[in-house]
This record gives structure tokens, C-alpha cells and sequence, in this order.
């Protein structure tokens, strides 16, 4: 069974965490945005070029940038064969509108978005605890989710960092751009009568129940 499905919500939410459990559930397409644009900053290739110091600054990276970028994951065979979760794009109305026009074309049609639902200060939490395996994509938290060895990433055996965006300045720049340019998303996919609302305080799996209660996975 396919989903397509959007993943919203603030830095920090857990997107990155739910996609992984629905795409451990169901062999789903996850596309991340933040981590294409992460692999393409680290490759140096045009894009990754362009949107650096947006990221480090937690700026968005241009809508057409964006658009571009999503509308070549999109078109690739697995996608209109199997599904997608999207987890950090659309971040803005004009991504949204791309989306819906991208989809039209390819005569699919959107099964839901998740909000993830979060208070700020848990997002600060979170994220200044927050450590990735750049090689994998794995996703550790010091505090509630610590590798087995210290800053190794037990999935690859790679070295766990610290996101530069998730220092807290940056965060709380990320925090004020959500709210500015994201959140009117919540309205668009609301009036889609799309728009499921989860907790994101809760457990990594909650998306996955959700999905499965309103017959999507
Ligand atoms: P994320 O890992 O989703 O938090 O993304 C990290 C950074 O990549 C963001 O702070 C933005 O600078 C950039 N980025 C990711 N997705 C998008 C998007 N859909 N639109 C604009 N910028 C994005």
C-alpha cells in the first residue's frame, strides 16, 4: 500500500524520526530536504553552494531552489509507483502550491499532513541535544536516546555530531522563520480537510498509528 503524505511542524518536532519509523512500517520514499541540501552542501555542488549560508544562519533556502530540487526526487519511478513522506518541504505557501501543481501533473493526490504539535522549549531541548551520524542519517539525543558508545553511531559505526544549525542562537532563528513562513501551512492543509494533528511529546511512533487509524498505511 503507498502513502503520500507531508510531514509538518517546527525544528525539532521529530519529523525526521516519524518518516523513519513509517518508512520502517512500509518501504516508503522518505525525502528530507534538509538532508539532500546537507549531502549536497557536503559534495559542494551547485545547490549545496547556494544554499550554505541560508542553512547555517537558519534562514529557508529560495522557493524556486527548492521547488527545482523537489520537482527531480519527485519525478523518479519510485515515487508515483510507491509513495513519499516528505519531511521539511513544503516550508512555505509558494512550495505548497508547487507541490499541488507537481502532483496534478503527475495525477497523484496528497493523503494527509501531519502536524507535529511541540512547544518551543521542548524544541530547545531537543535540539541542542540533538546529534546526527552524517552517514547515515541516524538521529541520537544525548539525554532520552544516546548511542551505545559515545559518539559512535551504532546503525554505522560512523562519528555523531552536532548539527551547526542546532546551536541555540541558530534554533531560535529557525524557530521565528517556522512561525513566520511555515505555520500559515497548517491553515492550507486545514481547509484541504487534510490536516491531521499529532503530539509531538509523544512517542516516535505516534505518526505511524495515526496513519494506520485513518486507513492510510
Ligand atoms: P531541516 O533538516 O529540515 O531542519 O533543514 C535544515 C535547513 O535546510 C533549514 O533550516 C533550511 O535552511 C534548509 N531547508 C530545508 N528544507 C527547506 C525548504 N523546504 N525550504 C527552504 N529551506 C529548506
Amino acid at each position: 500500500m503507498s502513502a503520500r503524505v507531508v510531514l509538518l511542524g517546527p525544528p525539532g518536532a521529530g519529523k525526521g524520526t516519524q518518516a523513519a519509523k513509517i518508512k520502517e512500517k512500509r518501504n516508503i520514499a522518505h525525502i528530507s530536504t534538509g538532508d539532500i541540501l546537507r549531502d549536497s552542501v557536503k559534495r559542494k555542488t551547485e545547490i549545496g553552494l547556494a544554499a550554505k549560508s541560508y542553512m547555517d544562519s537558519g534562514r529557508l533556502v529560495p522557493d524556486d531552489l527548492m521547488i527545482g530540487m523537489i520537482r527531480s526526487r519527485m519525478v523518479q519511478g519510485d515515487i508515483a509507483a510507491g509513495g513519499f513522506i516528505l519531511d521539511g518541504f513544503p516550508r512555505t505557501t509558494v512550495q505548497a502550491e508547487a507541490l499541488d501543481r507537481l502532483l496534478e501533473d503527475m495525477s497523484l493526490c496528497l493523503d494527509a499532513a501531519l502536524f507535529l504539535e511541540i512547544s518551543d522549549d521542548e524544541v530547545v531541548r531537543r535540539l541542542t541535544n540533538r546529534r546526527v551520524c552524517p552517514s547515515c542519517g541516524a538521529i541520537y539525543n544525548v539525554i532520552v536516546r544516546p548511542t551505545k558508545a559515545e559518539g559512535i553511531c551504532d546503525a554505522c559505526g560512523g562519528s555523531v555530531i552536532q548539527r551547526d544549525d542546532d546551536k541555540e542562537q541558530v534554533i531560535r532563528n529557525r524557530l521565528m522563520v517556522y512561525r513566520e513562513r511555515t505555520s500559515p501551512l497548517i491553515d492550507y492543509y486545514e481547509k484541504r480537510g487534510l490536516l491531521y494533528r499529532v503530539d509531538g511529546a509523544k512517542s516516535s511512533d505516534t505518526a505511524v498509528r495515526l496513519l494506520e487509524s485513518i486507513g492510510v498505511m
